[in-house]
Formats: C-alpha cells, structure tokens, sequence
C-alpha cells in the first residue's frame, strides 16, 4: 500500500514527489511514495523533445531550493532574468521590471524544460521512499469505500497490475486522465490563438532581458537562455499558423525579425534558427470545480491550465505541490491519515483562490491586449502608464515573482 501515489512525473508530479523524498528529509522516510510515467524516454534520461523553456518565478525557485533541487538545475544551467520589457509592439507605452526595484539577484529565471526534468528525475531517483513506475499508464481508478482505500489499474511491460493508496495525485497534465476518472468537471475556453516555440542565436549578447511583445495576433516573449540563445514563444492567430509553420526557414526567421522589432533587432544584430523543429501548441483556459475528492488530489495542468502569456502554468503547479507537501508532511509528522478529506481540504483551500486569480488575469491580460476595439487600446495605454508608478509596478512584480506564496 502506498501512502501517496503520484500519476505524472512532468514537471509539476516530479517536483512533488522530490519534495516527499527522504534524501535531504530523513523524516519522510517511512512515507511509501509511487510515482507512475508513461514516457519511456524519461526512464532513458531523454528529457528534450520540444526545446521549450520556461519562466520560472523567483517563488518557485525558492520552493525549488527548500525541496533541494534546485542546485542540480543550477549546475545544468539556468539563466537569471534581470529585466523584463512589457510594451505594446513598437509602440513607446512600455513598462521595464527590473530587479533592482525588488533588491533580488533576479526576477526570475529561464529554465530549460530539459533541464527542470533531468534535475528533479536525477533527485527522486537518489531517494529511497520512491518507487518510479515507468513505463506505465493508469487504465482505471476506484474509490474503494468500505476499506476507504484508492485501488488503480495500471497497465506495464509486466502486464496489468493493481495498486493501493491512501492517496492518489493525478499530475497527469491538461487532458488528465485521473480527473476525468473521478468525474470532476472543468470550465474551459479554447482560444483562437497558437503558440510557435522555437530557439534563436543572436550576435550579441541578449544582457539577461526577457520581453513580452503584445502583437494584435496576441504576445511575442523573448526569454534569454544561456550562450546569447533565447526562446521565442510566438503566439500567432489560428488562421495564420499553418502558414508559418509551412513558411522556410529563411522567410520563418524573417517573419518573426518583424515581431522583434527594429530598435530589438538593432540591440541584438543578426539572428539564426537554432531548434530544427517548431513546437506549436493550443492555449486554454482551464479550471476545475474541485481538486479534490475522498482519497484522490489533483496539481498542475491536471487541475489548471492557463494562456502562456505570463508563464505562469507550472509556477501556479509549483505552487500547489509546495503547499500540498506541506500539509501531507504536516498530518504524516502528526500521525494522521495523509488521504483523508480533512487534511486534502486544507489543500484546495490554499491554493484555489491563487490559481483562479492568476487564470482570470492572465485571461484578461490576453484579451485585452489582443483586441483592436478603441476602448481597449485606451485601456491597455492606461494600464502600462499606471504601471510607470512605482508603488504599482512593485505590486505587479510581487505576484509576478511569486512571492505572496513562498
Ligand atoms: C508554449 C508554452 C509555454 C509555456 N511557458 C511557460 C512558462 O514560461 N512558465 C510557466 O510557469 N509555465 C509555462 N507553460 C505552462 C507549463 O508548461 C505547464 O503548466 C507545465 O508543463 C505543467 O506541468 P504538469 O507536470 O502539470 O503537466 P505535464 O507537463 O503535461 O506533465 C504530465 C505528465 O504526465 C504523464 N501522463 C499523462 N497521462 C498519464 C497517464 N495516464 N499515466 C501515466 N502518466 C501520464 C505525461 O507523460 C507527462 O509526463 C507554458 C506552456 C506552453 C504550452
């Protein structure tokens, strides 16, 4: 019997059950953790099939580094952002978050997906209270009432098999199996947009400066990565994307040279295509009607998903396996049950009213920068002259860090 099973080792599944591990918490040694993957390739150490980066919030970092991961991310590379640059295209309403106005080393960082997963896998590989059960894939899970236990059906190379938890974690990312399985609902809105990832090279050095390029297509971020690399995060509207996408490489790098725009192009002279592919994916706005049911938990992308627009996804999902730890290493410390509903409310309670905060944000963000109506040019100029006040920028740049939750 496991005391937390965890469905998902992406990101946000790894992290939580790094932070359940016994190798820098001795305590949690007699927690008897799983966690089941269906990727064969991460069992091989094979971690880069997209290029994609994230931002991560300088809060997460700090969760990051309390668990003890965060070192081996170091050492593989991450890259301090010291300044982000909000403007509406070329246009001069523009706002500059720097982390001078906050007294840190960083607003954030650009991490390789890669490099987050190779650190966290490389972590809970070395603990001894977790089970890596992979390749695999859930078939089906029941809430077994009169043992109050969850039974999952899970299928590997060894056959069908199944397993018995106190709690089950479904991080098992926006099209979650597990909470389709326990029949929790969603709202959900699809937008008319696509997300182009791709990596640059550019001539000169990109000094550590992130920007967020609002286009009418919707927004053009730049996140600087190391060597003078950046990753592009290029939304498009659905009905150019399969023209982009089909465009050669010298006409797709002279598309995108536009939406740098010149005073940027100038900054950071010649640019060259260095990922051979072009990851594209469909933004959505998602929400759960619960995280929680008796014995079952979700995080992540299992429980939210919003835009990319402000990189704020996995932040929200480090988040929620940060206070989700915290309460089960709480009641196991206290000699209680880590699956019972009590316990699991205190979760959701922690986490909701963030998560659905930043989505409606981030929602808005988009529309309201996308749009061409008159009233919401005059609303998002506004907004980035308001930001010029010192006492507002520095609230932004609060929550943008993450630091309400750390
Ligand atoms: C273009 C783009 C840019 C983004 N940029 C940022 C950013 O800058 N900052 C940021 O914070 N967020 C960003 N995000 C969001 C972020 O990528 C996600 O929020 C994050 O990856 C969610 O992680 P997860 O572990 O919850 O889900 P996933 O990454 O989807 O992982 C789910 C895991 O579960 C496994 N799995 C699924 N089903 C099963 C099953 N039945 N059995 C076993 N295993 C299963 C999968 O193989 C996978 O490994 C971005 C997203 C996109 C699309």
């Amino acid at each position: 019997m496991f005391d937390v099973l965890i469905v998902g080792a992406g990101m946000v599944g790894a992290s939580l059950a790094c932070a359940l591990g016994d190798k820098n918490c001795k305590s949690n040694r007699s927690l008897k953790i799983g966690i089941i993957e269906s990727h064969s390739n991460f069992l091989r150490g094979e971690f880069s099939a997209d290029g994609r980066a994230s931002a991560i919030a300088y809060g997460s970092s700090q969760i990051w580094q309390n668990i003890g991961v965060w070192g081996g991310m170091e050492r593989r590379g991450v890259t301090p952002m010291h300044k982000i640059q909000i403007s509406e295209g070329d246009l001069p309403y523009q706002v500059q978050l720097r982390r001078e106005d906050m007294g840190q080393e960083a607003l954030g960082y650009i991490v390789e997906n890669s490099v987050t997963l190779a650190s966290l896998w490389e972590f809970a590989r070395q603990c001894q209270n977790i089970e890596l059960i992979c390749p695999a894939q859930v078939l089906d899970i029941e809430y077994v009432s009169d043992r109050d236990v969850m039974r999952v059906k899970v299928s590997s190379e060894i056959g069908d098999q199944y397993l018995e938890t106190k709690l089950l974690v479904g991080a098992d990312g926006g099209r979650s199996q597990v909470r389709q399985l326990a029949n929790i609902t969603t709202s959900e809105r699809h937008y008319e947009q696509t997300c182009i990832v791709t990596t640059i090279k550019s001539e000169n050095p990109h000094q550590n400066f992130a920007y967020e390029r609002f286009q009418p297509s919707g927004p053009f971020a730049i996140l600087p990565l190391g060597s003078d690399r950046a990753c592009v995060v290029w939304t498009a509207t659905k009905k150019e994307t399969p023209r982009l996408l089909a465009l050669n490489e010298a006409d797709f790098l002279q598309e995108m040279c536009l939406r740098f725009g010149k005073p940027l192009m100038e900054q950071l002279g010649s640019i060259e295509i260095e990922s051979r592919t072009r990851a594209n994916y469909e933004p959505r706005w998602m929400h759960s009607q619960t995280y929680i049911k008796p014995r079952l938990a979700i995080v992540g992308d299992a429980a939210h998903t919003t835009h990319p627009i402000a990189g704020q996804g996995m932040n929200l999902g480090i988040r929620d396996i940060n206070a989700l730890a915290n309460v089960l290493k709480t009641a196991h410390q206290n000699n209680q049950d880590v699956g019972s509903i009590k316990v699991l409310k205190i979760y959701e309670a922690r986490r909701k009213w963030d998560n659905l905060g930043v989505i409606l944000l981030t929602d808005i963000s988009n529309r309201i920068f996308s749009s061409q109506n008159w009233f919401f040019k005059g609303l998002r100029r506004f907004g980035l002259l308001i930001l010029q006040i010192s006492l507002f920028k520095r609230i932004l740049m609060f929550f943008m860090m993450g630091l309400h939750q750390v």
